[in-house]
């Protein structure tokens, strides 16, 4: 196996140069953060998970015309996307009150908002991801303002179409996070979903029992982490019933395999 160039290694992935010009591979790792990397931890096969629900949520986007990165699924941990100059503003949808806006606003979590948010959080690890609003976004030039109409246009998009796509599997989508990028073409640039779409950045809950199915079972040291992100999977009808995923590499065999 040939050697790639990594460009970049984050808290769940990794950045590889792709093989075309304009690409890159994305790795996704069983790796575990929370509390801006506070508290660490491994979620057993989360990576194969979370490539294989993010590639399914980024290819019926852009079914319905959400355009975004995603190119091929690769292998279990791997997919190919359009590499993107990222826009450093985590853009954070809310149909109910959960997490960090509960706590700020004091609103219990689990109640119905009465319409659907659109909050702006800086991406900077440094200063905890702060949460700024348009007009900042605007001064310091992190993206214009034709740039955020999209955003707006297409994180609304994303989420009247996943809280569909979930609630038809019985689970409440609570909230999530996407991240935008830019691609050019000559001195052309637009906006396109980046990053991915997993219960890793979304809260996603039983409809039924009310039950957690995403990475607050980590943070909030609930447990059974794996068979959380297992469900999700299976309920999207992309897991076999009788088991987890076929193939779990793990990273220290993927780094093997590398030569890192
Ligand atoms: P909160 O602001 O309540 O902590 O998070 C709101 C939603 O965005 C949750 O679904 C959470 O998972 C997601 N989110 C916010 N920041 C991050 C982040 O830095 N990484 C990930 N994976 N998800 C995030």
């Amino acid at each position: 196996m040939s050697r790639r160039r990594q460009i970049y290694e984050g808290k769940a992935k990794i950045l590889y140069e792709g093989p075309e010009p304009g690409t890159l591979i994305q790795y996704f790792k069983d790796d575990a953060t929370a509390f801006n990397a506070q508290k660490k931890g491994t979620i057993q096969g989360k990576g194969v998970i979370n490539n294989r629900i993010s590639e399914y949520v980024f290819t019926r986007l852009n079914h319905i015309g959400v355009p975004n990165h995603f190119i091929r699924r690769l292998n279990m941990r791997e997919q190919l996307v359009r590499q993107v100059e990222i826009i450093p503003i985590e853009v954070v949808v809310r149909n109910v009150a959960a997490g960090s806006i509960s706590k700020r606003l004091g609103i219990p979590e689990g109640e119905m908002l009465p319409h659907t948010l659109i909050e702006y959080y800086y991406k900077d690890d440094a200063l905890g991801d702060p949460m700024v609003a348009e007009e900042h976004i605007a001064c310091f030039g992190w993206a214009n303002h034709d740039e955020m109409q999209d955003i707006a246009a297409m994180a609304i998009r994303v989420n009247d179409f996943m809280a569909g796509m979930f609630a038809a599997i019985n689970i409440r989508l609570v909230d999530f996070k996407l991240e935008f990028g830019r691609i050019w073409d000559g001195d052309y640039s637009r906006v396109i979903l980046a990053d991915e779409i997993s219960p890793d950045g979304c809260r996603l809950w039983d409809m039924v029992t009310g039950e957690k199915l995403d990475k607050d079972r980590f943070r909030r040291d609930l447990g059974g982490e794996e068979e959380a992100y297992q469900e999700v999977a299976r309920r999207l009808g992309l897991l076999q019933d009788d088991g987890g995923p076929s193939e779990v590499l793990d990273l220290s065999k993927h780094r093997k395999l590398r030569g890192k």
